[in-house]
């Protein structure tokens, strides 16, 4: 097992580890770590636990992930859209672990792309990019997402965000070596 320091660590410092998923919800959290004892106290967990509207973005998110799995790229960007502004109201309290947000966007992309609309999907990939850049990116499709830009900047002929993209993506997966990094991703060898 390899471990990876997500933040530089000070001496003294608690170092800690997820024994779970931590882009699970909170509820879920906390039920699998009842097996062990005790209520976590985490800093995304506290924010959870204080979040006013925590319980009522969750259920409009279930029933949103639901409905897309069902539905055409036309109905899910319609409904999509809609929910996208009450869930980015829903965060206006500060909690800035936005996982639900990011999951929209990237459900929302994946619609537009289907559409045809290349440039609001882009836009909503920058987005999530920006949202989870947080210490749970580690654990979210960071490197995937980056990469898919990549290959998109580069059709486009903008080869100074392709390389932006490939950079973040490689530091998302804690490569520093892009031998490393094809193994991951061969598609895009030819842009390392
Ligand atoms: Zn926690």
């Amino acid at each position: 097992m390899i471990v990876f320091a997500t933040d530089d660590i000070k001496k003294g410092d608690e170092i800690c580890i997820s024994y779970i998923n931590p882009l699970s919800n909170y509820l879920e959290r906390k039920k699998e770590l009842s097996g062990w004892g005790f209520i976590c106290q985490c800093e995304l967990c506290e924010m959870d636990v204080k979040d006013p509207m925590y319980s009522e973005r969750n259920e409009m998110w279930e029933e949103f992930k639901k409905f897309s799995t069902e539905f055409l790229p036309k109905e899910i960007i319609a409904k999509g859209e809609a929910l996208l502004r009450k869930i980015r109201k829903s965060y206006i309290d500060g909690n800035k672990y936005k996982v639900v947000l990011a999951e929209l966007l990237w459900i929302l992309s994946s619609a537009y792309i289907q559409t045809g609309n290349t440039t609001t999907s882009v836009q909503y990939l920058e987005e999530v990019i920006k949202i989870m850049d947080n210490p749970l990116k580690y654990h979210y499709k960071i490197a995937e997402i980056c990469v898919s830009l990549a290959i998109y900047y580069e059709s486009t002929g903008d080869l100074q965000k392709s390389v932006q993209m490939i950079e973040k993506a490689m530091e998302s997966k804690f490569c520093n070596d892009k031998s490393q990094f094809k193994l991951y991703f061969p598609e895009i060898s030819h842009l390392l």
